[in-house]
């Protein structure tokens, strides 16, 4: 019995953020029990409580067996592959993977907080999850996200 989850993937620095972003997939439809179950187009967005340059997001839907913390251990492990580093908070970043929703689990534990407790508020979150599951509109959160500057570029690479 299979689980849906959805993450978001976002960068804002490296020489190509698309083929980041589409590396970052691949690993994701690698991991054990998982399979890829929809991809949102790829979205540019300027950085939200922070600096530094554009990011590139998207949204990938996977379904998985994984549990939520193997997810999550799996998602901090491609980071790491990619050479996230923490210096401090809302750092510019090569490659950030958030867990924003895991079936319908609510949590709040020390690792992990389901759903993804800024999800309603963030543009370059909702426009890419909604465009691959509309149905989920009911988790924005008020208006001010569609204030907030993002285009919609196209897929990304293969
Ligand atoms: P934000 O959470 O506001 O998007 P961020 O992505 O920059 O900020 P990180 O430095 O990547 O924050 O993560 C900080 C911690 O958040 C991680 O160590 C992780 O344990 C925790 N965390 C809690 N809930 C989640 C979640 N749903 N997805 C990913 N990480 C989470
Ligand atoms: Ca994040
Ligand atoms: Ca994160």
């Amino acid at each position: 019995m299979s689980s849906r989850a959805y993450v978001g993937l976002g960068a804002n620095v490296g020489a190509d953020l698309s083929s980041t972003l589409a590396q970052a997939t691949r690993a994701l439809a690698a991991l054990p029990g998982t399979r890829l179950a929809g991809l949102s187009s790829a979205w540019r967005s300027a950085p939200v409580d922070a600096g530094g340059p554009d990011f590139l997001n998207a949204v990938a839907a996977l379904d998985t067996t994984l549990q939520p913390l193997e997810l999550l251990d799996a998602l901090q492990a491609i980071e790491q592959a990619h050479g996230r580093e923490r210096p401090y908070r809302n750092a510019p970043r090569t490659l950030d993977l958030d867990l924003l929703l895991y079936d319908d689990l609510v949590l709040d534990s020390p690792r992990l907080t389901l759903p993804h407790p800024r999800l309603g508020q963030r543009a370059f979150v909702l426009r890419p999850l909604l465009e691959i599951a509309p149905e989920l509109a009911r988790l924005a959160m008020g208006d001010d996200w569609r204030a907030q500057r993002i285009e919609r570029l196209g897929p990304l690479p293969p």
